[in-house]
């Protein structure tokens, strides 16, 4: 089953079937949506998608890169899709999706993290049959397969982190002297060292989307450092 097929079923639309298989996804179809029809003359990601010589879309890639509605279209919103719903985001919800991701609901679903809003994702996200060993989830245009306590420690880290520089600079290569100065900030800061190490593995880009801003990281994680900095960090 493909996100779409998912998607599809969420929707209450009909599973597809039929002996085309989808330009998008790649699942069973017939030929009732065709690429000349639905997809932009413009579109050149074919090196992306799952049937690139096909010329017939599934009912559920048609329904996830739904576009005539500017209000809604799926492209620009992160899912959460289950057989039975497909809840929306945006990225004003970074709580709610990560308590999602920590503790997904029961197979099978799919979790899209949109970054851009700009490239329709839903037909490249891995479908979990399973949330035993490990998640996988598609944040933009990536693929990244967690433990659910790897991803809440990350997430911890991100948060001490973002409290001191701010979320922006979650998405750069630190630097020593911003290690520096959020170490600074706490009595022990010894998890902060790995991040230069770690900050680009795709479970840190995923803590890093799934981090709230500044002020609430402040909150949650409070400056709990004594004494003058510069003898804690000599
Ligand atoms: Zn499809």
């Amino acid at each position: 089953m493909t996100a779409p097929q998912l998607y599809a079923a969420a929707l209450r639309r009909p599973r597809p079937t039929g002996n085309q298989f989808c330009f998008w996804c790649g699942a069973p179809c017939h030929v009732d949506f065709t690429v000349r029809e639905y997809v932009p003359k413009t579109f050149s990601g074919y090196a992306e998608v799952a049937m690139p010589d096909s010329r017939y879309l599934c009912g559920g890639c048609v329904a996830a890169t739904d576009e005539p509605d500017r209000q809604h279209r799926p492209r620009q919103k992160s899912w959460v899709i289950e057989s039975t719903r497909a809840r929306d985001f945006t990225g004003k919800q970074p709580d709610e999706l990560a308590a999602i991701c920590v503790a997904p609901p029961p197979p099978p679903f799919a979790i899209v993290l949109a970054l851009s809003g700009k490239k329709h994702l839903i037909y490249r996200a891995a479908v979990n049959f399973t949330a035993e060993a490990a998640i996988t989830v598609q944040l933009e245009d990536r693929r990244v397969t967690y433990r659910p306590d790897e991803l809440r420690s990350r997430l911890a880290l991100c948060g001490r982190l973002c409290a001191a520089w701010g979320k922006p600079a979650l998405l750069r290569m630190p630097t020593p002297g911003r290690i520096v100065f959020a170490a600074q900030r706490y009595a022990d800061p010894s998890d902060l060292f790995q991040w230069p190490r770690i900050w680009d593995e795709p479970l840190s880009r995923l803590a890093a989307a799934l981090s709230p801003g500044k002020e609430t990281c402040e909150l949650r994680y409070p400056a709990d450092a004594v004494g003058p900095p510069d003898s804690r960090v000599a």
